[in-house]
């Protein structure tokens, strides 16, 4: 469909990346660069330097980050967390869940541009070799079109063959953040001994190169749920990136400006500063026009920022035609405004990920369950009915990476209570590993508040309190 000025409008109507029979287009977009580009470049491979340098460093013999789901055994940074901290990982995905829709109503697809594993591989890894080996987006067009040749074959053979290289590299060490580094090399070393992970990581590996290879952007465009989410997310407050359209229009190409003046027809004025050099759509990975408004398929990598920038410099214009910046902002011709709105979001997704901090922080180390024994009731110690007899059973996670040695317990608000523990003496609780057992606690009839009487443990190991677990202690009404 075409305006009245002959201009395409049908762009919200189909896929950028899908033809008029329906087939994928396939996108070549020009190699960006600039200092966006810049920016993001230090970002990203900072982060691939943390997925492989992370999984090396370890803190008292133990990965210093480990979420091994098959053993429930997570090591965050030293700390180990086991399936009894359920409740840290149940706030962490709430948090999570509000985190992602206030960050985005906020700082909209700034996570897609610039964190997310599938832009940083795709923009600055697989397509920079692409770039090297088969060079900027024509020639790579060239190449596919042209018939096969030697230096077609060898070009192809040698960017699938480091593809599939960097596939296996990146997919080793990102599922040594689930089962280790040690089992990730020891199946390197010997495969057949190791057959199923050498399949997993082979499985993975190939989804991996595939995506990278050949399925690319349509990843964000029909697959990512975030990216599908954007259109609910997305408010006119949100940061993203967008084109000044009251600048840019009427736009007009240097060619047309200098007719139509020359013609009379038009004053330069007239004209906005969109020269419609379409170096925007040139580097867009998405294959869209930034010019036609936020678009789903916009993973804001800021590529169209970068080159409309030097176009700018180039015409002697002010940069920033295309730049981060809400709907609001431009179409109240204002300058970026953090909104009330917007810092009272950014305030609770601080206070989020505080709160989240400060429980993670203050979790038990050593958990003690001391609770009465089941179907027991309470009992008169022989021949003295001044004392009374309650069962526990107790049960102690060591949730650190280190033995838990001479553990002991007391009762902290019952004077004269007695305990006596059953086996007598629990000497050791391996790393990861746990005790149970049994308490007699007698203490006096005069202690009693009623039916039940609150109870607070004390375990201690080698005399320093470990946890201090809470219970009833039962009596006669
Ligand atoms: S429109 Fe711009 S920011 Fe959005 S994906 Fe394309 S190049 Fe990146
Ligand atoms: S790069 Fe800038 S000047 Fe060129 S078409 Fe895009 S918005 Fe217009």
């Amino acid at each position: 469909m075409e305006d009245n000025k002959g201009k395409e409008v049908s762009f919200r109507d189909r896929l950028s990346t899908v033809d008029d029979t329906g087939k994928r287009r396939w996108i070549y977009p020009k190699k960006p660069s600039g200092t966006w580009f810049n920016r993001r470049r230090i970002i990203a491979y900072f982060l691939i330097a943390v997925l492989f340098i992370l999984p090396l460093l370890k803190y008292e013999n133990q990965p210093l980050f480990l979420l091994n789901i098959f053993e429930r055994k997570f090591i965050i940074f030293g700390a180990v967390f086991t399936p009894q901290d359920f409740h840290l990982f149940a706030i962490g995905m709430v948090a999570l869940m509000i985190f992602i829709v206030l960050f985005t109503f906020v700082f909209g697809r700034f996570f897609c541009g610039w964190l997310c594993p599938q832009t940083i591989f795709m923009e600055l890894v697989y397509r920079r070799i692409e770039y090297l080996i088969e060079g900027d987006a024509g020639a790579q067009k060239r190449l596919n079109e042209a018939p096969w040749s030697n230096s077609k074959i060898f070009k192809k053979a040698l960017k699938h063959l480091i593809f599939l290289i960097i596939a296996f590299t990146v997919v080793s060490f990102g599922l040594s953040f689930i089962v280790g580094i040690e089992h990730i090399g020891e199946t390197w070393v010997n495969p057949m001994a190791n057959f199923t992970m050498f399949a997993v990581i082979f499985i993975i590996s190939m989804m991996f190169y595939f995506i990278f290879a050949f399925f690319r952007e349509q990843v964000c465009t029909n697959v990512c749920p975030y990216g599908r989410m954007q259109s609910v997310l997305l408010v006119d407050d949100s940061i993203v990136v967008h084109y000044d359209f009251y600048r840019g229009e009427n736009r007009a190409s240097q060619k047309e400006r200098i007719q139509k003046i020359k013609a009379g027809e038009a004053k330069e004025e007239d004209f906005g500063d969109c020269i419609d050099c379409h170096q925007c759509v040139a580097v867009c990975p998405t294959g869209i026009d930034i010019r036609n408004g936020t678009q789903l398929e916009c993973i804001n990598c800021t590529a169209c920022m970068d080159a409309c920038d030097i176009v700018m410099e180039k015409i002697h214009k002010p940069k920033g035609l295309i730049r981060y910046a809400s709907e609001k902002s431009i179409k109240n011709r204002e300058p970026f405004k953090f909104t009330t709105r917007a810092k009272a979001y950014t305030g609770v997704l601080f206070l989020i990920l505080g709160l989240l901090t400060v429980v993670a922080l203050n979790r038990v180390k050593v958990e003690g369950i001391i609770l009465r024994t089941p179907g027991m009731t309470y009992q008169y110690v022989q021949g003295d009915s001044t004392h009374i007899v309650n069962l526990y059973n107790y049960k102690l996670i060591n949730k650190t990476s280190g033995d838990i040695h001479n553990v002991t317990f007391k009762v902290t608000n019952i004077k004269d209570a007695v305990l006596k523990p059953i086996p007598d003496k629990v000497d050791l609780i391996p790393k990861f590993g746990r005790a149970t057992g049994s308490i007699i606690v007698t203490i006096p009839v005069s202690e009693m508040e009623g039916y039940k009487t609150p109870i607070k443990f004390q375990v201690l190991a080698d005399g320093k309190i470990v946890d201090e677990p809470k219970t009833n202690f039962l009596g006669p009404h």
